[in-house]
């Protein structure tokens, strides 16, 4: 995708969302490998809209420097099969300060252990929320076959939502409340959603496309990447009807955090 392209789809974006507040999420891949990535940044920042990254934190120290005065939000992916956990803590300690981090710590079955020792090694270490996030080995939605005692750390209240920040951060999405029949309100992460199997909204209304927006590398617009409602249009058209109304949910699994996290009802 060209910046200039890219550019104009914004423009648009932020004229007709002009009365809300915007928050664009790079995502990948790995997003912080365009070239691009720190001038467009720049320019989101600078024209009122919040910015966040996804990212496996592979870039150096120096490179984050440069682009953590256009960010509000990080949120570095710690896969525990590539990832160097010297470097990782060292990305976590320039950003920490400045920006509003969330890490996720990919629980590959067969190196759980591993990943709960460096997500207490994070907690004490820095100023972050982390996620121990159950990984999905299929396109269906199955999540990895976890023996019995590691699905109960990961559905157990110590991983509930860690948090190891007192830094007042203005939090854009992520804290979620689960509505019971009689009333009772519960937090909920989409973590827990994910692991206890209760990410199915089939035949819910949904809001995926009035609280968020997913344009994929080709520069397609769907609602979320679940990609229910089909393709609104794409980023290069003159004109995109961007959608004012919920979709009514037909898939048996919500399996993607982004699209976890907006509000749903029936
Ligand atoms: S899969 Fe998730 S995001 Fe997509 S319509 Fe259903 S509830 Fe909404």
């Amino acid at each position: 995708m060209e910046i200039e392209q890219a550019i104009v789809f914004c423009d648009k974006l932020i004229k007709h969302y002009k009365n809300k507040k915007i928050v664009i999420e790079f995502t990948g891949g790995e997003t912080t490998m365009w070239k691009d990535l720190i001038t467009l940044c720049k320019y989101l920042h600078t024209s009122g809209v919040a910015v966040s990254l996804i990212s496996n934190g592979s870039r150096t120290t120096t490179w984050w420097q440069k682009i953590l005065p256009y960010l509000s939000r990080v949120n570095l992916s710690f896969h525990p099969e590539h990832a160097d956990p010297e470097h990782f803590l060292s990305i976590i300690h320039t950003l920490h300060q400045s920006v509003q981090t969330h890490v996720n710590v990919m629980m590959l079955p067969d190196q759980f252990d591993k990943c709960i020792e460096f997500t207490h090694q994070i907690v004490q270490n820095c100023f972050v929320t982390i996620s121990t996030q159950p990984l999905l080995y299929n396109l269906n939605g199955s999540i990895f076959p976890y023996t019995e005692a590691q699905l109960k750390i990961l559905n157990g209240d110590e991983f509930k939502s860690l948090v190891s920040t007192n830094i007042q951060h203005e939090y854009y999405r992520g804290e979620m409340t689960k509505e019971f029949a009689d009333g009772r309100r519960e937090n909920y992460s989409c973590t827990h959603f994910l692991s206890s199997f209760e990410n199915n909204w089939r035949g819910w209304n949904c809001t995926a496309g009035l609280e968020q927006l997913v344009v994929t590398s080709k520069g397609e617009i769907f609602r979320g990447w679940c990609m229910n409602g089909g393709m609104i249009g794409t980023i290069s058209d003159p004109e995109i009807n961007f959608p004012n109304t919920t979709v009514f949910c037909n898939n048996t699994r919500c399996n993607c955090n982004f699209d976890i996290l907006c509000t749903k009802y029936k």
